[in-house]
């Protein structure tokens, strides 16, 4: 952390600031030129409220040099972390599509969906089975049930199994029938459920909060990673803002951002992005063009139908296409598919 003092700022106020930096531990180098101080501060800075510094007499300006979370930044690790789940690596040089229907309704719905969506080439098999909904009165679930026809489902067609969890008391139940645990972009700052998934030992799917900067969502990583769970693979999902053309706005720079400050693996998905299946597919090309690990695509046997999510939600046959599609842009970025 840097601390920058007023230009001609009294000794004894250089000295106040400095005597409180080494009151608390923290080693301070001081550059003094002709009329002004700054002072370089080390140690775990990441403790400090840098806004108690702004306000202290004769200090003008303090900001950090070094990100406030640690185990999910590539200062901290260099090389790319990949994330195992049930034989399936994401972070490597693989390119891997996940796809399947928002929630899952139905045997039929969720098999005929994972048949084809696995003929495409999709390694992970998402569905919902306590779904975060805007409305009390919409479809909230098929909880435990569903999570045994998702796990079906993935062993039928040889897919790992995604679904979000939504409070800490679902963990427990949910783990024998999912390889990777969702965190929705709602809950992306539930700070206690961050906590509990940091206990266990299970790759876990963090989404973005539609408000949540890159560095909030990296912290929610590292309260995952704080734990010992250091399985975490990282979602852009689009965040709020002006725009009400689409549902929301998919951050694509948050792919190369992610890439550079994290090892942690990032993948997109353009379903929730979007909102709307005519936008999903140039943005899912555009994620792959990006350097994303993969795509969480939703994709639903009879989307007309669908309880939920079916307007973005792709048709099995132009979630085909699109796999087609991506097999040629893969490799044009140097990875393979
Ligand atoms: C979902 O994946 O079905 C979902 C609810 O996503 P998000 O948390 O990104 O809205
Ligand atoms: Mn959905």
């Amino acid at each position: 952390m840097i601390i920058v003092m007023e230009k001609h700022a009294a000794d004894e106020r250089v000295e106040r600031v400095v005597a409180e930096l080494i009151g608390r531990g923290f080693d301070v180098h001081r550059s003094t030129g002709a009329d002004q101080t700054v002072l370089g501060v080390v140690g775990d800075v990441a403790s400090i409220d840098q806004r108690e510094f702004e306000l202290f007499d004769g200090v003008q300006e303090v900001f950090r040099v070094s990100e406030p979370y640690k185990l999910s930044s590539r200062t901290f690790k260099r090389e790319k972390t990949i994330v195992t789940a049930r034989g399936v690596p994401i972070g490597g040089h693989e390119v891997i599509i996940m796809a399947g229907p928002c929630t899952i309704e139905s045997e039929e719905q969720l098999l005929v969906t994972a048949r084809g969506v696995a003929k495409a080439g999709a390694r992970v098999l998402r569905g919902g089975a306590y779904k975060p909904r805007s409305s009390p009165y919409a479809f909230q679930g098929m909880g435990v049930e569903g999570l045994k026809l998702l796990r079906a489902a993935g062993d039928e067609v040889d897919m790992a199994t995604v679904s979000e969890v939504m409070e800490i008391s679902q963990i427990e139940g949910m783990l024998p029938y999912v390889d990777i645990l969702q965190v929705g972009a709602r809950n992306m700052q539930n700070f206690n459920l961050l906590s509990a998934l940091g206990q266990i030992r299970k790759p876990i799917l963090l989404k973005r909060g539609m408000s949540a900067t890159i560095q909030e969502w990296l912290l929610a990583a590292e309260y995952i990673m704080a734990g010992g769970n250091y399985e975490v693979i990282l979602c852009e999902r689009g965040i709020r803002t002006f725009e009400t053309a689409t549902r929301n706005t998919l951050d694509i720079s948050a792919i190369p951002v992610i890439e550079k400050l994290s090892h942690l693996p990032i993948i997109a998905d353009p379903s929730h992005a979007s909102g709307r299946r005519d936008k999903v597919v140039p943005l899912a090309r555009a994620i792959v063009a990006a350097g994303a690990d993969g795509v969480l695509i939703e994709v639903h046997h009879d989307p007309e139908k669908a309880v939920c999510d079916g307007p973005q939600s792709l048709y099995p046959a132009q979630f085909a296409r699109l796999m087609d599609e991506l097999r040629i842009i893969v490799p044009a970025v140097g990875r393979s598919m």
